[in-house]
């Protein structure tokens, strides 16, 4: 059916938008047409991670990665928003703060396709990777992975393929909730497998994560990632949690109850 680009699709979309009218992830409100939620706006921009949204090595587990950035720090309505994403069957939320990520990290100019917003391809930044692979669903049901919906605006931003069923998990781990950043490194070791070796050899890999906090499941994928072949990747996501001073690899890290894994 050809429905998509008829008249009658985009009856159908402007429809679904009167129906459900755009919310604001960060805090559910009903933004409509608005294109950013003015009562966010503030606290926004002081969760916005500077200078630079790039990782460091000292305060993440992110050795084998070619680099790790995220462009918010994981906490008040960026934090809100995640959860609301992952626990309260919202997809379209996921959707929303991959738009913001894809924003923020590549500078991707937003527009409005009938009242949502869609992000358009940053000329130039193909050259520098050859597909997005999500972080795998964590084994509970959720119907949607929020990673995965994330990924997609990610993938439109970059101009590249979005790999969703590259990379999956290989059995599902305890829950990191208060283990030490070496007992979550070996939680998620081997934890994940690449399906198709062939299509992952030589490539260079943007890997999309909801929130990066240890490190500890970026660099579990970006292992089998390599071993698969992969030349090299590289981390993204949306939050991450920034510790005030480097742990000892021994000590419990309380901050990340909310890691899926
Ligand atoms: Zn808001």
């Amino acid at each position: 059916m050809q429905i998509e680009n008829s008249g009658v699709g985009r009856i159908l979309r402007q429809l679904r938008w009167v129906l459900y009218p755009r919310r604001c992830p960060f805090c559910d409100r009903v933004l409509g047409s608005v294109s950013a939620c003015p009562d966010c706006k503030e606290e926004l921009e002081t969760l916005r991670r500077r200078p630079t949204f790039r990782l460091a090595r000292e305060r993440h587990y992110i050795k084998n990665l070619e680099g790790a950035a995220a462009p918010y720090r994981y906490a008040g309505c960026v934090r809100r928003g995640v959860l609301r994403a992952k626990f309260q069957a919202a997809p379209w939320a996921a959707d929303e703060l991959g738009v913001e990520m894809a924003r923020l990290l590549f500078g991707s100019e937003v527009r409005m396709r009938g009242f949502g917003p869609e992000v358009e391809t940053v000329p130039g930044l193909a050259i520098g990777y050859n597909c997005v692979v999500p972080v795998p669903a964590s084994s509970r049901v959720r119907g949607y992975n929020v990673p995965e919906r994330m990924a997609r605006s990610v993938a439109r931003a970059v101009g590249v393929p979005l790999e969703p069923r590259l990379l999956v998990r290989a059995r599902s781990g305890k829950r990191q909730e208060g283990l030490s950043f070496d007992e979550r490194l070996v939680n998620v070791s081997g934890a994940f497998c690449v399906t198709d070796p062939e299509r992952v050899a030589g490539k260079r890999i943007l890997l999309v994560d909801d929130v990066i906090t240890t490190g500890a499941t970026v660099t579990a994928c970006t292992q089998a990632l390599l071993a698969a072949g992969a030349e090299s990747v590289f981390a993204v996501a949306l939050a991450t949690v920034e510790l005030d001073a480097p742990r000892s690899p021994t000590e419990a890290i309380l901050e990340n109850s909310e890691e899926d894994f």
